[in-house]
């Protein structure tokens, strides 16, 4: 038996619980890995509340991310005894996640846990994390640099927000942080954050065009917080999108684009390919103070998941929850 979180479909809807599971149902794949430590993402708040549509089949167990040890392979690549990490590729979704003791998966989806962080440290990190990296890559790729100016992050006290204040301030960034929890400021500042905005701000709808303001931006929200700071890029910035907590919607106009030359550079974590999350893996083992990781993360157990998902959605949690599965 494995013990993990179960979501189930009901007359209703669906439901979620802690259970007690027989191996004999996980799904197939080439690597059996012992689950040592998970996480809670906002996609696994969604699955787990059933707030949204992101469990696809049912039952689920949850958890996009998780990090462990190979217990059994039938892929040359891992063999027993290898630590790996998971991020993504739908696992969580449509195929059973890391909220359990165990997960059967694709050797291709795995990759060695980075000699820096240990199996929690990793799950600190999690999705929201390595997400948050491939967010600076974007911005470097995009040529913003840490002398150009200002570089905002939106969403700042979550998962995704936290990592990427951490990682551009210690890169040299001057980071402004747009929080709607202005009582989190010196948390935010501790990360690494030179000034702090309130999000109001920046969640109404606004003009087209408004004064330049950011070399470049993380962007975890969407709506109109996504269409304001499109607006307020300075000629030739680059915000990094890859969020919606505010909305799906994206009220803008193409000025910015056409008369400032602005780019908008989409960020996906599920479907990456290989070599782009070992490339952002190795970023964060060398651009992510550990110390900011212990800042910004609590350990829970697997009992405390689902109190801990409407909490997260209410958004009652301060940066990353890593989940204690072994
Ligand atoms: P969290 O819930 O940890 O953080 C979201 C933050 O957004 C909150 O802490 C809050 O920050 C802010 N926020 C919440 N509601 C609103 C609102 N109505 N208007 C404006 N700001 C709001 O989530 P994550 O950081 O883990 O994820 C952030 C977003 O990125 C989510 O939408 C998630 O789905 C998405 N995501 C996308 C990925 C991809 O592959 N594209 C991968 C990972 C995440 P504050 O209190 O400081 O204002």
């Amino acid at each position: 038996m494995i013990r993990g979180i179960l979501i189930e479909k009901t007359a209703g809807g669906q439901t979620a619980r802690l259970a007690d599971i027989d191996d004999g149902q996980l799904p197939a794949g080439d690597v059996t890995v012992d689950v040592a430590w998970s996480t809670l993402n906002y996609k696994d708040a969604l699955a787990i509340t059933g707030s949204s549509p992101v469990v696809r089949s049912f039952p689920m167990v949850p958890g996009i991310d998780f990090a462990g040890t190979v217990a059994a392979s039938d892929n040359p690549a891992f063999r027993p005894g290898d630590s790996v990490v998971l991020n993504g590729w739908g696992v969580g979704e449509k195929h059973w996640g890391g909220l359990a003791t165990r997960a059967r998966v694709s050797a291709d989806w795995l990759i060695p846990l980075p000699a820096a962080f240990s199996p929690r440290q990793a799950m600190s990190v999690g999705t929201a994390g390595y997400t948050a990296m491939l967010c600076v890559l974007a911005l470097e790729k995009h040529g913003v640099k840490p002398g150009d100016g200002e570089v905002l992050v939106t969403g700042a006290n979550g998962g995704v927000g936290t990592v990427a204040i951490a990682v551009l301030s210690k890169l040299g960034y001057r980071v402004v942080a747009s929080t709607g929890r202005p009582q989190e400021a010196a948390f935010l500042t501790s990360l690494g954050a030179a000034a702090i905005i309130d999000r109001a701000e920046l969640s109404a709808p606004g003009r087209p065009l408004g004064k330049e303001r950011w070399a470049g931006a993380v962007d975890t929200v969407g709506s109109h917080t996504l269409a304001n700071v499109c607006a307020s890029l300075r000629y030739g910035g680059t915000v990094a999108a890859c969020g919606l907590a505010q909305g799906l919607d994206f009220p803008a106009t193409v000025a910015p684009f056409i008369l400032r030359g602005i780019t908008l550079a989409g960020i996906d974590s599920v479907m990456r390919p290989k070599a782009d999350r070992l490339e952002a893996w190795s970023r964060l083992a060398t651009d992510l103070d550990p110390s900011a990781l212990d800042l910004i993360t609590h350990g829970i157990g697997l009992e405390d998941v689902i109190a801990t998902a409407g909490d997260l959605l209410a958004g009652k949690v301060r940066g990353r929850v890593a989940v204690r599965v072994a």
